[in-house]
């Protein structure tokens, strides 16, 4: 049984980026848990919205089987306005807690600038000698976001690590769906059609029916 850590930035990154490959995990008996760094919520809605997005977090979690999520309620879209290290030392905490093989989390290169400090952070606290035990760190796309980061060259998003999610697909749009606030119609990225229609396309490049891209970051054999 392995241990498996996800670190995102807001409420649904972590089932948007990764949602398929966590149930993976936990269908083979991994422990898989998240950590969730803002409260995803202030920027946008009134007080009551932080609250409804942790319910949403919660059932999410329960939807795709997790250990457990640590919600750290840090202000929305301004974990730019925090010093890294203090970030990086929040994410630390739980990594030294949990001791996880894989970590799976955001790639810098996106629009939300939230989502490159929790890369940033994420890097620099499993780095190889403060989290020896960790064997594979892996950064996901955040659809409706990684896609629209700046076009320069060498931005955009290039997976070298695909996980075959056919038989856990309906697992994480049941997770997606929990996030009622964050869902959208079609054709926007964070519908349940075009979350499975790019599914298919990310299957398509490595001949399953559907599938997660990540970037792997480091690998240890
Ligand atoms: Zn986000």
């Amino acid at each position: 049984m392995g241990v498996v850590l996800v670190v995102a930035a807001h409420p649904d990154d972590e089932v948007l980026g990764a949602g398929g490959t966590l149930a993976k995990h936990v269908a083979s008996g991994d422990q898989v848990h998240a950590i969730v760094l803002s409260e995803g919520a202030s920027s946008r809605y009134a007080a009551e919205g932080a609250g409804l997005l942790r319910d949403s977090a919660t059932r999410s979690a329960e939807a795709i089987g997790l250990t457990s999520i640590h919600l750290l309620d840090l202000p929305d879209q301004r974990l730019d306005a925090i010093p890294l290290i203090e970030v990086t030392h929040a994410v630390e905490e739980v990594v030294l807690e949990l001791r996880p093989e894989t970590v799976y989390t955001h790639t810098p290169v996106d629009v939300n600038a939230d989502h490159g400090v929790v890369a940033r952070a994420t890097w620099t606290a499993c780095r190889p000698y403060a989290a020896p035990w960790l064997h594979r760190i892996l950064a996901f796309e955040t659809p409706s976001s990684t896609e629209w980061a700046w076009p320069l060259e060498g931005s955009s998003f290039q997976p070298n690590w695909f996980v075959d999610i056919a038989g856990t697909l309906d697992r994480k749009l049941e997770a997606v769906s929990c996030y009622t606030t964050e869902l959208r119609d079609y054709p926007h990225p964070r519908s349940l059609q075009a979350l499975t229609e790019r599914a298919r396309f990310w299957g398509s490049h490595v001949g399953v029916a559907a599938a997660e891209p990540f970037i792997l970051l480091r690998g240890r054999g």
